[in-house]
């Protein structure tokens, strides 16, 4: 019987209550005392957890954010902080702790980790910008997200024969535009990671209204530049203006998917066994179905790994 910690931390995402679920109820079916840890690491440095019961997870499957709560907590960068934490920890007689969030909570787990507290990391995250799993928890919700508000956007754009600039989440990692914007079959898809060119962008939308087009989605990745500025320098190019969307938080929320909730499940159920067989240090995630442990310095990417095959797919679709 082991003793082991939960949290969330970092951006909140659509699935991490699923993922509690899991770790909570495998967690009791083998026998363990399962602990969380309230608002990220500030719960561990502040002492702020309690025990969990199955039914302490009852009824949050379906519900997006993370009822146990999260924190942007800076404070974690200092090391004083972080050694009071794995001070809390060893208190508490832990085994280990189970942290479900993105590569920001991962570099905290690691600081952990150095202190002698067994830390196992979760990808949670709606920017997929994780490696070692091929979805993060949430991402397959927030493009579900985008594309519900790509569907309606194209609706008036077609009537009014606009063109509309849809900003989504994704300072460094274009996954969510790339999705969403081959799913809502936008026009041209901006990423950060592919340079984009002024010219070929108002080509793409000029040819296309020439041949008839109703309208032209733009789908931009907030890290290459924002909607206003985009709008402003294809008004100087072409001389429309274009309309703007910035979606914001709305990105966030919402239950969950099914493949996010299964997802989920399945993380937090080996996450359990993983951490309980003394495997520190390490991500569990899904990569072509099977459930893979990666350390946790190797899954935090400091580029992004967005497939180029599923990039130029779309420009092609779209002619
Ligand atoms: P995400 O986990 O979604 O990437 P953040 O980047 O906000 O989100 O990180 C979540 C939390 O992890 C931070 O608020 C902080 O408490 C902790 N953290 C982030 N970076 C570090 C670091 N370099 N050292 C220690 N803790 C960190």
């Amino acid at each position: 019987m082991k003793r082991i910690g939960v949290l969330t931390s970092g951006g909140d995402a659509p699935g991490m209550n699923a993922a509690l679920r899991a770790v909570v109820r495998m967690g009791i079916h083998r026998g363990h005392r399962i602990f969380a840890f309230y608002n990220g690491f500030r719960g561990v440095v502040e002492n702020d957890s309690a025990e969990m019961y199955n039914r302490s997870v009852g009824d949050i499957l379906t519900r997006g954010g993370t009822i146990i709560g999260t924190t942007r907590y800076p404070d974690f960068k200092n090391p004083d902080v972080v050694k009071r934490a794995a001070r809390n920890m060893e208190l508490l007689e832990m085994d280990g702790l189970i942290i479900i969030g993105g590569d920001g909570s991962f570099r905290g787990a690691i600081e952990l980790q150095k202190l002698g507290t067994n830390v196992l990391g979760l990808p949670g995250t709606i920017d997929n910008d994780i490696n070692g799993t091929d979805n993060t928890i949430g991402f397959d919700t927030a493009v579900d997200t985008v594309v519900g508000a790509i569907r309606k956007l194209r609706d008036t754009a077609s009537s009014h024969g606009r063109t509309i600039i849809i900003e989504v989440m994704g300072r460094k990692s274009g996954w969510i535009a790339l999705k969403s914007g081959l799913a809502g079959g936008a026009e041209a898809i901006l990423v950060p990671e592919i340079p984009f060119d002024l010219d070929e962008l108002s080509h793409v939308i000029e040819s296309g209204m020439a041949r008839g087009k109703k309208h032209s989605i733009v789908v931009l990745a907030e890290g290459v530049m924002s909607a206003n500025e985009l709008s402003d320098k294809l008004k100087e190019k072409m001389g429309v203006s274009a309309n703007t969307v910035v979606l914001g938080y709305v990105q966030r929320g919402g239950g969950p998917t099914a493949n996010d909730i299964i997802l989920a499940s399945r993380l937090g159920a080996r996450a359990v066994d993983e951490i309980a067989s003394g495997n520190s240090g390490v991500m569990v995630g899904e990569i072509k179905g099977d459930l893979v442990a990666s350390p946790l310095e190797e899954v935090i990417v400091e580029t992004s790994i967005i497939d180029p095959t599923l990039f130029h797919l779309a420009s092609y679709l779209v002619h």
